[in-house]
């Protein structure tokens, strides 16, 4: 086995879940009659539209944060992201008393930086017309000798994903399927390794955007493929390509991946808000959409979804749905 392929291991996962025990919410489980029946499966969504800062972002970078060295901890971090990531890493810093610097965009939605800047982290703004975010984030960091931390690839925040598969296991016991999206994918890395050990017959499955699927294109060309500002609705999935960490370990650990269409993602996220009563972002439903949409069919089997997040400025979604959804 490589190296990389060898960074992070169920211990890791196991271990990062005592980290997060009773600081990371354990989110709960739903179920749905309806989904069952249309699917003819027992599914099993794991919502992590729950967690603290609305995603799952918060498990990595709180796993992360507090394994920093006393002095790291001292100096603070800084991370570029105007999405989850930030407010992940902006409340684990605030829990553990790090200083956190975010890095984003000078037009990053209103809501966003409200939120971070909630949790004290500070925000410092570029253009994304004239500067690269990564330059600048190194700058700042060997300036200020602040540790970056990544959204995805680094073996810590793998390991923190991770912790949301290995409670649904828990909980639930034997699964047929694990359904799972994936933008840079450290979600399903950490959850691909922990459902392989746990469950080595489940098969871990892959969702994308088509309009971002650079992750499914490398998975089945096994060779890293990219994609530059996709049209996606699904702004978790606007990733570049997997990383130099979590490349080697989708090929490994997951056995299948699809896509879906923005009219999928956006039926679905309807669906979910009406028939489930909760409120889940394009992003978070992307597993889901692969599965009510009919891209994946299982009868008979026991199905678990990750929904992912659920941070949507409400006001810029309703729009979309006289756009994707005519009354007909
Ligand atoms: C970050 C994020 C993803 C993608 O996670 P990766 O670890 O980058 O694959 C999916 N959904 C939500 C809600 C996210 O915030």
């Amino acid at each position: 086995m490589s190296y990389q392929e060898n960074l992070v291991e169920i211990a890791d996962i196991q271990a990062a879940a005592k980290r997060i025990y009773g600081i990371a919410r354990r989110t709960p489980v739903l179920t749905s009659t309806t989904v069952n029946q249309i699917t003819q499966s027992q599914v099993f969504f794991k919502c992590e539209n729950f967690q603290r800062t609305g995603s799952f972002k918060f498990r990595g970078a709180y796993n992360a944060l507090s394994q920093l060295s006393e002095s790291q901890k001292q100096k603070g971090v800084i991370t570029f992201s105007s999405g989850n990531h930030a407010q992940g890493i902006a409340l684990a810093g605030k829990l553990l008393g790090i200083p956190t610097t975010i890095v984003m965009p000078e037009n990053a939605p209103k809501v966003k930086l409200t939120a971070t800047r909630g949790y004290d982290a500070e925000v410092i703004f570029y253009n994304s017309q004239k500067a690269s975010r990564e330059e600048l984030t190194q700058n700042l960091a060997r300036e200020k000798d602040l540790t970056i931390i990544p959204p995805f690839d680094h073996p810590h925040i793998i390991a923190g994903q991770g912790t949301t598969a290995l409670e649904l296991i828990e909980e639930v016991g034997e699964l047929d399927l694990l359904l799972i999206c994936c933008g840079g994918g450290g979600l399903i890395c950490g959850c691909g390794i922990a459902t392989k050990s746990l469950l080595p017959n489940c098969r871990v499955i892959g969702v994308e955007p088509a309009q971002a699927d650079d992750a499914t294109r490398s998975f089945y060309s096994k060779t890293l493929q990219f994609v530059n500002n996709p049209d996606t609705i699904a702004d978790g999935a606007r990733t570049r390509s997997l990383g130099e960490i979590t490349f080697p370990l989708v090929l490994k650990y997951v056995d299948e991946f699809v896509t879906v269409s923005e009219e999928a993602i956006i039926r679905t996220m309807f669906f979910i808000w009406e028939r489930m009563k909760i409120v889940v972002e394009p992003t978070g439903v992307l597993a889901a959409a692969a599965l009510l949409e009919g891209v994946i069919k299982n009868p008979g089997s026991k199905i678990g979804v990750i929904i992912s997040g659920g941070n949507v400025d409400l006001k810029e979604v309703g729009k979309l749905f006289s756009f994707y959804l005519p009354e007909n």
